[in-house]
């Protein structure tokens, strides 16, 4: 079995990318946890408790392994980016959670490759798949596998096809001939670095998350740092903007995948600011915007509405300021009393 034979049974389970890198310890493990020491990973713990050690090597996960197997599904559908889009009276989803939840569209395609494996290997052999679920340092696994280098932004990026990838592995206790990482490309660039409007990339640190958008509206509880609101703009469940600006992404392809078509592109925010919980699970049922729970979901929106700034927001808001959830009522007085000052809306 060569590298260049699996990356042609991912193409047909799928996946426009695909390589080997060698079940061993991951070369940048002190970094990672370096990384969670100076309290970058904010409140994840599924980033922090023990799963934190068990992301060190593959083996910890399938103590068989000798080749982890790495894939990358494109997503990008032909919408348009965030920086593109200042329609005020909209949220803005982050682009990975538009269709079908990636984790069973990823988990399929890898059973896929690993049942046309079993038929063409001369012998059984163990596996299990991984998606992000499972603790791995799946990003560093990628590049050693040669399907990008890790970007400013932390992003997986294929010089010619981007960054707009899920990622998932196979690891196998079969011996394949791994593949090579590519140089970093991001050169002296520090486009997202600039545009990032909580100055969440450090360079030469990586991502703070405790400043990132995308951890405040999707795995933070409770309350969102006052300072950092303003930062949010419309963004209610995750963010792009350092991947909208990333020169690697100007021509990356588009996918025809129906599982990643919007389900709600730029829904509008006083309608959802309106729906009950019940409605918030049918809305968004099979999509990652779950993971933000109705009361997190809803803070997020009075938050995007505080940055609107429009008269129109202020009747929903005084809505959500007397909600029983106390931090939904409070984002939405801040939204109403510190963000949106009467008399100072736009029209
Ligand atoms: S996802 Fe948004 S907030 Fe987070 S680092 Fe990128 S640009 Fe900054
Ligand atoms: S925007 Fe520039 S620095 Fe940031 S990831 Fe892309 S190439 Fe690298």
């Amino acid at each position: 079995m060569t590298a260049d034979r699996i990356r042609e049974l991912a193409r047909r389970s799928g996946f426009e990318l695909a390589g080997v890198a060698a079940a061993v310890s991951a070369e940048d493990r002190s970094r990672y946890h370096e990384w969670v020491a100076a309290g970058r990973a904010g409140k994840m713990s599924y980033l922090t408790d023990r799963r934190a050690a068990v992301r060190d090597d593959p083996r910890n996960l399938l103590p068989s392994a000798r080749s982890v197997i790495c894939a990358g599904k494109l997503y990008q559908t032909p919408w348009p980016h965030s920086t593109r889009f200042d329609d005020t009276e909209c949220a803005w989803i982050s682009r990975y959670a538009w269709g079908d939840d990636y984790h069973d569209v990823m988990r399929s395609g890898l059973q896929r490759l690993e049942g046309l494996l079993r038929e063409e290997a001369d012998a059984p052999f163990e596996s299990r798949i991984c998606v992000d679920t499972a603790p791995l340092l799946e990003r560093s696994y990628a590049r050693l596998a040669g399907l990008g280098w890790i970007g400013r932004n932390t992003c997986l990026i294929n010089q010619a096809q981007g960054s707009w990838f899920f990622l998932g592995e196979l690891l196998v206790s079969l011996d394949i001939a791994p593949d090579a990482p590519p140089p970093d490309r991001c050169g002296t660039c520090m486009r997202c670095v600039e545009a990032c409007p909580t100055a969440a990339i450090v360079p030469g640190q990586g991502l703070d998350a405790t400043r990132c958008i995308s951890y405040f509206t999707i795995e933070l509880r409770g309350a969102i740092p006052e300072e950092h609101r303003a930062g949010m703009g419309a963004h209610v469940f995750g963010c792009d903007i350092c991947q909208d600006v990333c020169p690697w992404n100007g021509r990356a392809p588009v996918t025809d995948d129906p599982a990643f078509a919007p389900r709600q592109f730029a829904p509008r925010l006083e309608e959802l600011a309106a729906i009950g919980e019940e409605e918030f699970r049918t809305m968004f049922r099979g999509t990652p915007l779950l993971r933000s729970h109705y009361s997190g979901f809803l803070r997020n929106v009075a938050v995007a509405m505080g940055n609107a700034r429009l008269e129109k927001f202020r009747a929903p808001l005084e809505r959500l300021a007397a909600s029983a959830d106390a931090v939904v009522a409070d984002h939405a007085r801040w939204a109403l009393e510190e963000q949106v000052p009467r008399g100072q809306y736009s029209s």
